[in-house]
């Protein structure tokens, strides 16, 4: 029976309470994908996992396989917790957004080392950076979707496919127009050179520059986006102002 015990590294996403003592860790691991484990006995004070095991952190998991939905976690030791998310509320905020639009983008145990990577990536970068958090999530959304093959029209009119000068945000056809063909409400120019940013590989340069995006208009574009394509809300997040 050795061949059922595994290991793998995995992001905590979320846990839930499982009887009296018990809780399910619902994983982002590594070579498996997403994958949901029971936690024996979390709940008590006595419990190794209690401080290890929770949302937002790297670890190294020990698991019994039990059945295809449920494995058992053995082992947990602690990769990064990254203590600095979990210290201050607009990160925590920002992390809990990323996991559950995580969560809700995959299927259980279908591997993806792009958005495992990607997963870890954000959290290292929302664990150490000192400006444009509030960026962050709506960056990752983007990426999310490009990587899914859902990627926003950037470079052209969605309506004429005109390369030219992009003047509004149009939610249905996944992309911009231009000012002659404009459906929705206008959206800033250095609102569409962000998103484009992040599209053409730039995002760093983006979150590490000291720009005056208008970032409402930024999360709007990128969350109302990322919910259209999960066809569900991410409820982890405050709604901005609606503004397209
Ligand atoms: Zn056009």
């Amino acid at each position: 029976m050795a061949d059922r015990y595994f290991k793998t590294q995995g992001i905590v996403l979320r846990t839930y309470k499982l009887g009296e003592a018990d809780k399910i860790a619902v994983i982002y691991t590594q070579d498996y994908g997403k994958l949901r484990a029971t936690i024996k006995g979390i709940r008590k004070p006595t419990s190794k996992f209690g401080a290890v095991i929770e949302p937002a952190s790297l670890i190294e998991f020990y698991l019994y396989k039990t059945n295809r939905e449920l494995q058992k976690v053995i082992q947990a030791v602690s990769v990064d917790n990254f203590a600095t998310i979990k210290a201050d509320l607009d990160r925590l905020t920002e992390a809990f957004a990323i996991l559950e639009t995580v969560d809700k983008a995959s299927e259980d145990m279908n591997p993806d080392i792009e958005v495992f990577t990607m997963l870890h990536n954000v959290l290292k970068w929302l664990n150490t950076c000192n400006k444009n958090i509030r960026l962050i999530f709506p960056a990752f959304c983007l990426k999310l979707l490009s990587i899914e093959g859902a990627g926003l029209v950037t470079q052209y009119c969605v309506y004429c496919n005109q390369n030219t000068e992009l003047v509004a945000f149009e939610l249905n056809e996944h992309g911009f127009s231009c000012d002659k063909c404009k459906k929705s409400k206008r959206v800033a120019n250095s609102t569409i050179k962000a998103v484009q940013q992040v599209f053409n590989g730039n995002l760093r340069s983006l979150l590490e520059s000291d720009n005056q995006l208008d970032v409402k208009q930024f999360e709007s574009i990128a969350i109302t986006s990322i919910e259209q394509y999960l066809g569900a809300q991410i409820k982890s997040i405050k709604k901005s102002a609606t503004i397209v």
